[in-house]
């Protein structure tokens, strides 16, 4: 079993990373958390598939556990959700030592934080992530939210789990294109600090994809021993922690225009990554080698390439974006595998040229 430290002092925490976890999540538990009442939340896909082995090993370790399945979905990460949650927690009789757990992707993880971090000002939550995403991504670093009409993940709050809880085999019920745009955020973490990993994802490709425990634990590990840093740094996202959007300014874009529903997540940020790379390449930042690895990983791994979207569309959206500063985009640019720069020097003349040709 991998075990990483998130260092965030008086809400530190560890992530713990083994295959077949989830059967002894309930023994690993106690050493965190007393067993007290607990509201297991997670989506019917998962359910399932995971949730009577859940159940069990905390029943098992004397949690007095109560399961709520969500329709699975983006669509279901909403207010009313929330509501319907927090009356779960009445009526489990949950207090301020009682536990929240979060099973499943980012949804689940987002929804179950965002109310474990609201019902009664606060009260603790684990995760256990199952998809690639929730992995690597969103189940480290205390963002919890739920969506609103007009924006996405626009309430919310920084909570941080007790603990995360990753257990490998869960990837192997995961639909692959789930599999493959979660991947994309650990390319995006080889790029912005971690050359070796890079080489890594390029050397093991087949054993990643066939779910090797090993190249798995490899990858995982690393992705959130190099979020946990940044988030170590940053906690409340001021600065550094920005070099996590690497490929996102334009993959949000794209995301925006095709209303969320075109392209996942991690197909939207790796088409961002490769604009991205052509970028730093147009600005004399870096050379031609930065965008072909990037590319011929992408390409492998069957990914869309192409959006069809307009320049015109895309800069629009970039520039109604919050993190326009004094009229300047902010993009995270490769200047090497593994280094990447916060710029505000791209300027619209440099994104139409860019924009307009085909990856
Ligand atoms: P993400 O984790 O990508 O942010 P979701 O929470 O919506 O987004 O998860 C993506 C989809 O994959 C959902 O339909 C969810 O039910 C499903 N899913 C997540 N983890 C697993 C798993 N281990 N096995 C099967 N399906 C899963
Ligand atoms: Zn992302």
């Amino acid at each position: 079993m991998e075990m990483i430290r998130v260092n965030l002092s008086s809400n530190s925490y560890n992530i713990y990373i083994d295959k077949g976890l989830l059967e002894r999540l309930g023994d690993t538990l106690v050493k965190e958390k007393a067993p007290c009442k607990t509201l297991l939340i997670t989506d019917k896909n998962i359910e399932k598939v995971y949730g009577s082995i859940v159940t069990e090993t905390l029943k098992r370790n004397k949690f007095d556990v109560r399961l709520v399945a969500l329709k699975p979905g983006e669509e279901q990460k909403t207010l009313e959700t929330a509501l319907t949650l927090y009356d779960a927690c009445f009526d489990h009789k949950l207090d301020r030592n009682s536990l929240i757990v979060a099973l499943g992707g980012g949804v689940v993880g987002d929804i179950s934080g965002f109310v474990a971090a609201t019902f009664m000002r606060g009260i603790p939550f684990i995760q256990i992530p199952t998809s690639l995403l929730a992995q690597v991504d969103s189940s480290i670093g205390g963002k919890v939210a739920v969506n609103h009409p007009r924006g996405k993940n626009m309430i919310g709050s920084f909570y941080q789990p007790k603990a995360v809880f990753i257990d490998t085999e869960t990837l192997s019920t995961l639909p692959a294109p789930e599999l493959v745009a979660g991947l994309v955020e650990v390319i995006k973490y080889g790029v912005i600090k971690d050359a070796e990993l890079f080489e890594y994802i390029e050397k093991s490709f087949y054993d990643i994809l066939q779910l090797n425990h090993h190249a798995l634990l490899k990858i995982i590990a690393t992705s959130c021993q190099i979020k946990a840093h940044v988030v170590e740094e940053d906690e409340k996202e001021k600065h550094l922690r920005a070099i996590l959007n690497y490929g996102h300014t334009i993959g949000h874009a794209i995301e925006t225009i095709t209303n969320y529903k075109k392209y996942r997540h991690g197909e939207a940020v790796a088409i961002g990554m490769l604009y991205a790379a052509k970028i730093a390449i147009d600005m004399g930042l870096t050379d031609n080698t930065i965008f072909e690895r990037q590319f011929s990983l992408i390409k492998r791994l069957g990914l869309p390439l192409h959006t069809g979207l307009k320049p015109e569309g895309i800069v629009k959206i970039l520039y109604a974006d919050k993190k326009v500063i004094a009229g300047r985009l902010r993009f995270i640019l490769p200047t090497k595998i593994g280094e990447v720069i916060i710029s505000d020097q791209v300027t619209e003349e440099i994104l139409y040229r860019v924009l307009s040709k085909p990856l």
